[in-house]
Formats: structure tokens, sequence, C-alpha cells
């Protein structure tokens, strides 16, 4: 019988024999990846006597047709109840009271981090040299930075209430016409994140943890992140990960925690790719990384994505592209980002055999050069193929 999936006291995961998960298909091209990412995703599941129980709920433009609201609470309800889930791209409503709702998701759930793996798939077209090279896990803080949803438009009485105030109580004088953000960095946010990410290197084998900031501009938002990451490694984990200035660089078997500033940063991921392994960073700095590391390694076609709350067990996969509407229901596009969101779904269950062998049927799929046309038009000789026709010819070859 189909259950649900529940978080332990222990602070693990249970997943049942045929676990119950929500899906939200996405606007778009969602029509077209979504089946053919979940034709994989069944088949190889099934490889291992294992079956998902997809349970369909409304978001964006379908869920707007259907019942009038952009994201029903039912939708949020179903993925607070069944803790894991995952989704195709969503409309961004224009105008209206919701900025995104993938932002909405998110801080409903305090969905703290935005997980981005970005590594190459053997033949996958690429604009670098050394694509392989490129094998990194972008920890991006979900819930703070200047995506908070603080902003003030210039010229409304809010913005002028707000330059007044900072006129007369802080000193500060902001230029009349501007517009205002506010960019809140906890130390609890920073922490947390930074937590989870020293976690997963050591859980999964990582040499280094890189902290990405600005914090030689931004002292007390960037740099205090960065502060508060050096001090979580010697208040947590003196024993198993040390921070460069207190090793010189020579971290022995202990978790290297080292920091970067952001702008440099997206230049050695380009010229010095391999000494970057797990990174954590801010949601901006993140935002920026994932998507330059993703062009890197094949683009946003196949760059797939996870927002998941470590403490409560919660988490969102998803495809990292948009709806891409000019492409929609023309059975066109890549499903690879919604189909290794699925991918790092299992391994988040602990399905890591089915996760693994998706991964070895789309390589050899893409090395026969089948492929969607995003692929197509940056290789020689290849066939292109449909959505669908590309998830049958991974299946052929699980
Ligand atoms: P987009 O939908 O990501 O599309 C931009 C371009 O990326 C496409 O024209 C296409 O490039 C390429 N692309 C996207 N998906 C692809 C796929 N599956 N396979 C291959 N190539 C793909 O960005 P947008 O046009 O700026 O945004 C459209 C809507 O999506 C907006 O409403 C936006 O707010 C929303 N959005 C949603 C999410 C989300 O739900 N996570 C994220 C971003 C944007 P070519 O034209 O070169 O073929």
């Amino acid at each position: 019988m189909a259950e649900k999936i529940t978080m332990g006291a222990d602070g693990t995961l249970h997943v049942p024999e045929i676990p119950i998960i929500p899906f939200i298909e996405g606007d778009g091209t969602g029509v077209d990846i979504w089946p053919a990412a979940k034709l994989v995703l069944d088949a190889a599941a099934k490889k291992y006597g294992k079956t998902v129980e997809w349970k369909e709920v409304l978001a964006g433009e379908k869920a707007f047709n259907e019942t009038g609201n952009w994201l029903p609470d039912e939708t949020v309800e179903a993925f607070r109840d069944h803790l894991i889930g995952i989704k195709g791209p969503l409309t961004t409503p224009i105008g209206g009271g919701i900025r995104s709702l993938n932002v909405a998701l998110r801080q409903l759930l305090d969905l703290y981090v935005c997980l981005r793996p970005v590594r190459w798939f053997t033949g996958v077209p690429s604009p670098v040299l050394h694509p392989e090279a490129v094998d990194m896990v972008i920890f991006r803080e979900n819930t703070e930075d200047i995506y908070a949803g603080m902003e003030a438009e210039a010229g409304t009485p809010e913005v002028e209430k707000l330059r007044r105030f900072l006129a007369d109580e802080m000193g500060w004088n902001v230029r009349e016409g501007s517009g205002i953000g506010i960019k809140p960095i906890s130390e609890m946010g920073s922490k947390r994140l930074i937590r989870a990410a020293i976690q997963y290197a050591l859980e999964m084998g990582r040499e280094s943890v890189t902290i990405v900031h600005k914090g030689n501009i931004q002292k007390y938002t960037e740099g205090a992140f960065m502060k508060w990451g050096y001090e979580l490694v010697r208040e947590e984990f003196a024993d198993v990960a040390v921070s460069w200035d207190d090793c010189g660089g020579k971290p022995g078997s202990k978790v290297l925690v080292k920091d970067s500033i952001a702008d440099i940063t997206l230049q050695q991921v380009l010229t010095r790719p391999a000494e970057f392994d797990v990174i954590a960073t801010t949601n901006l700095n993140g935002d920026y990384l994932s998507d330059a590391l993703a062009a890197q390694v094949g683009g946003i076609g196949i760059a797939p994505g996870g927002n998941i709350n470590y403490v409560t067990g919660h988490g969102i996969f998803e495809a990292t592209h948009g709806t891409a509407p000019k492409y929609a229901g023309q059975d066109k596009v890549n499903p690879g980002s919604v189909l290794l969101s699925g991918v790092m779904m299992f391994e988040h269950l602990g399905w890591t055999d089915a996760a693994k062998d998706i991964i070895t049927a789309l390589e050899a799929t893409i090395a026969d050069k089948v492929v969607t046309y995003d692929f197509a038009r940056l290789m020689e000789g290849a066939t292109e193929v449909k959505c669908s026709e590309f998830a049958s010819a991974i299946v052929d070859r699980l």
C-alpha cells in the first residue's frame, strides 16, 4: 500500500516501499518534460522493485485556470504533509500578489537550502575545453538576502518614509528617486546553510567547502556570513573539518573550509574548476553562480536542483529552467533538468542504484548522439529526437 514519507525522531527520512510523492507538472513545456521524466524515473525504480505513487498537485497557470488561485493551499499542504515532492517550471504571474511561485513555496516551507549539483555528463556539448573538471555542489541560501522580498518602489510613500527614517535615525542619505531593497543575513540562517554544506561534504567524501561571499564590501551581511561559517567549523566540526587559516591549507584527513570573494570565484570556476568542490553561498551569489556553472557543463536544459530543509525533512526537487513558452506542447525540449532533479530526489530517498542507472543510461544515450534540439545544434552528426523519444531512448539503455 502506498504511504507517506515520514521523518524519524533521529532526523532521518523513513521511505516506505511505495512512497506517495506529490508533483507539479509545470506550465509551458512542463506538459512535455514531466511525462518524459516520469517515464524514465518509473522504469529505473521498477528495475529495483520500487514504485512511486505520484500525486498530482496544482500550481501556476493550470491551478489558476482550474481554481482561480496560482498556488492553492492544498498544494502547499500536500508538500508539507508528504515531505518530498518534485515540480516542473512555473510561470511567474505578472502583476498581482505573488512575486514568484517558486520563491513562495521555498518561503512557506522554509526550504533553506537550494542544492545545485553541477557536473559534466560524458558527451554533453560544452563551451569550455575541460568540462570534466567541473564537479561542484552548490548550497545556495534560499530564504534571506536581497531575495527576502523587502523592497520599496521609487516614488512611493513607503520609500519616502524609509528614506526619512534612514536620514533622521542613521544619518544615511539615500538619493531622491531611489528604490530601496533590504538585505538581511542572519547568524541562524547562515549557520544552518553552511552546516548543511559541511555535513554533505562529510557524508559524500568531498574534500572542501568554499564559502563564497562579497564580504570585502558588504561587511555586516556577506562578511558576517563568512565569519559565522568559520565560527561554526570551530564550534561544531572541529574534529572533522578545519578552516584554511587554522591549518595553513593542509587539512590532513579533515574537510577543508575556505572562502572566496564572489567576483573572483566567477573567474576561478572557469580557470581553476578543480579547486572547487562543495560551495556554500548567499542567495544572490548562488543564483548567478549556479547558472554560470550550468552553462559550463551543457546549459540549463539539463541543470537539476532541489530545495531542502534538512531539519524538518521537507524537500522539493525542480527543473531549474523556466517554462520556455515558445516551445510548449511541441514535444521538443530537453527533459534532462527535471529528470536529473528526479535523480537527485531518488538519491535523497536512498534509492541510489536507480539514480546511478539513470545517469549511466543518460550518458549512453548522449554518447550515441541521440539528443534533443538544444544539444543537436551543438554536436556534429547528432540524431535530433523529440523530448518523449529522448526519454524512451534512455529507458532502452537502462
Ligand atoms: P526559460 O523558460 O528558462 O527559457 C529560456 C531559454 O532557455 C529557452 O528559450 C531555451 O533556449 C532554453 N531552455 C529552457 N528550457 C529548456 C529545456 N527544457 N531544454 C532546452 N532548452 C531550454 O526562461 P524565460 O523564457 O526567461 O522564462 C519563461 C517563464 O519561466 C517566465 O514566466 C519565468 O518567470 C519562468 N521561470 C520559471 C522558473 C521555474 O519555475 N523554476 C525559472 C526561470 C523562469 P533556446 O531558445 O536557445 O532554445
